[in-house]
């Protein structure tokens, strides 16, 4: 799976340059998560992260080419303990996997993306409220007061999501990136569509749609991304 190697080229070296914290997986480090979401009531809230008008973004990359070597948490911008009021907030999630086999079992491919999707949205930190609008792709997260006595940290959340990404078998690393400085937030804003038209292109060819690029409305995503036409008109020769 190359298809989003180069969002996450893009992605990294927008970053680059900027300070950042690196912090390990540990899984015992991870915040406690609930089985559901939470409604953490406004009066309880002590941070509000990536609430309009400030800019909010998330996406999620997966590649088999080893550009994700170890389990890791990267925060750009202050950490929670250190945010006061509101600002910007980004969650990028990148995974490296074994191969999912998308150009020979569809059906498997099918699946394996539908468990990473379903992840991305099923990690419920306790005292972490996440609000995300999938169609344009912001992320809120209301902090609740109790949460930040105790501690809570992007290192402890961060480890939370990775560990649920450790239980999809073919996820190999995990880097879960937060960011919440606004401007660097901003720049990354626009990846965020073009990450899903990768995906929605994916599935619609994991989904057997028909090979006519002169009447398909994905040909511009294919001819921006490398891998992609040979991937749908490569299966139908096989
Ligand atoms: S390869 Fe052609 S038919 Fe297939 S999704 Fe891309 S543009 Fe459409």
């Amino acid at each position: 799976m190359k298809l989003y190697d180069s969002m996450i080229d893009v992605t990294m070296e927008a970053l680059s340059g900027h300070r950042v914290k690196k912090v390990k997986y540990s899984p015992g480090a991870a915040w406690k998560c609930l089985e559901n979401t939470e409604f953490i009531m406004q009066r309880d809230a002590a941070l509000e992260l990536g609430g309009a008008p400030a800019p909010s973004v998330n996406y999620t990359c997966v590649s088999t080419s080893g550009k994700v070597c170890e389990d890791e948490i990267l925060i750009y911008g202050s950490d929670i303990g250190e945010i006061k009021g509101g600002c910007g907030f980004s969650r990028i999630v990148i995974l490296e996997t074994s191969d999912l086999g998308e150009d020979k079992d569809t059906e498997k491919a099918f699946q394996a993306i539908r468990n990473l999707e379903f992840v991305r949205y099923h990690v419920f930190p306790e005292g972490y409220m996440v609000r995300v609008s999938s169609q344009s792709n912001q992320e809120q997260v209301r902090i609740a007061r109790d949460a930040l006595k105790k501690g809570i940290d992007f290192a402890s959340v961060g480890s939370a999501y990775i560990k649920k990404y450790r239980e999809v078998p073919c996820v190999k690393n995990v880097r879960v990136i937060f960011v919440t400085d606004s401007e660097l937030v901003r720049l990354l804003v626009p990846n965020a569509d073009k990450v899903d038209a990768i995906t929605r292109t994916l599935t619609h060819i994991l989904d057997g749609m028909p090979t006519d690029c002169g009447h398909c409305s994905m040909k511009a995503v294919c001819d921006e991304v490398d891998g992609m036409k040979e991937l749908h008109l490569g299966k139908r020769n096989n």
